[in-house]
C-alpha cells in the first residue's frame, strides 16, 4: 500500500514497499508540466509504517523514516533529490500521510493487448431501384413525353416536331377585294377599306 505525502506547491512524495525495497517517488505537477523522480532503496522489509517528517521546517525537505528488519534509515527528499541517510539531523516535524491506491509511474502498467481492429463492415449493396408503382412509367393519362425528339403530346395538342405550329393558329387572311393581308379580327381591310365578313 503506497503512502502519499503532500509537500504543497503541487509536490507529492510517494512511498511504497516493493519487495524488500522501498520505492520513493517525488512527483511535482505544475501548470502544463509534470516531473517525476523515483528511487529504490534496499531497506529491507518494513516492520512499521514509514513516517515522514518535515526537516527543519521544510528548509531541508522531508525525511522518511523507514523501520525495517535490517534497521531504520531515513530517506531524505530535498529539492527533488532522493538520498538515504542513517540519521536525520535537524528539527523533525511529523507530516500527515495518506494511503493511495497506486504510486504513479512506479510500475510500468502491463501492456494491454491491442484490440484487433474491428473489420470494416462491407458496404451495403444499393437496393435496386423499385420500379415505379404508377402503372406505365412516364405516362399520365393521355400525356406522354418523348425526350429524344423533344416532342410533347397533350391530348390533341401537338408541340414541337418540325416547323412552326403558330402558322396554323394565327391563320392569315387576305382581303377579298385587294388581296392585301388582313387580320382575321379586322372588320375592314386596312388597304382598301373593303368590309370584311
Ligand atoms: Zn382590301
Amino acid at each position: 500500500m503506497p503512502y502519499r505525502v503532500d509537500l504543497g506547491a503541487g509536490q507529492q512524495v510517494y512511498i511504497e514497499q516493493m519487495g524488500t525495497d522501498t520505492a520513493v517517488v517525488v512527483a511535482s505537477s505544475g501548470p502544463g508540466q509534470q516531473q517525476q523522480a523515483s528511487s529504490r532503496f534496499a531497506t529491507g522489509q518494513w516492520t512499521k509504517e514509514p513516517k515522514v517528517y518535515l526537516l527543519d521546517g521544510g528548509r531541508n525537505g522531508v525525511a522518511i523514516k523507514i523501520v525495517a528488519i535490517q534497521g531504520q534509515c531515513f530517506i531524505q527528499v530535498f529539492q527533488g533529490q532522493i538520498s538515504v541517510q542513517t540519521t536525520a539531523g535537524g528539527d523533525l516535524q511529523e507530516m500527515k500521510m495518506t494511503y493511495v491506491d497506486e504510486t504513479p509511474g512506479i510500475r510500468t502498467p502491463p501492456m494491454r493487448p491491442m484490440k484487433p481492429m474491428e473489420p470494416i463492415e462491407p458496404m451495403q449493396p444499393m437496393e435496386p431501384m423499385q420500379p415505379m408503382q404508377m402503372g406505365q412509367p412516364m405516362e399520365m393519362g393521355d400525356m406522354s413525353m418523348n425526350a429524344n425528339t423533344m416532342e410533347m403530346h397533350m391530348g390533341n395538342m401537338h408541340m414541337g416536331g418540325q416547323g412552326n405550329s403558330s402558322a396554323a393558329a394565327g391563320a392569315k387572311n387576305f382581303c377579298t377585294q385587294c388581296g392585301e393581308p388582313v387580320q382575321s379580327t379586322d372588320k375592314f381591310c386596312g388597304s382598301c377599306g373593303h368590309k370584311l365578313s
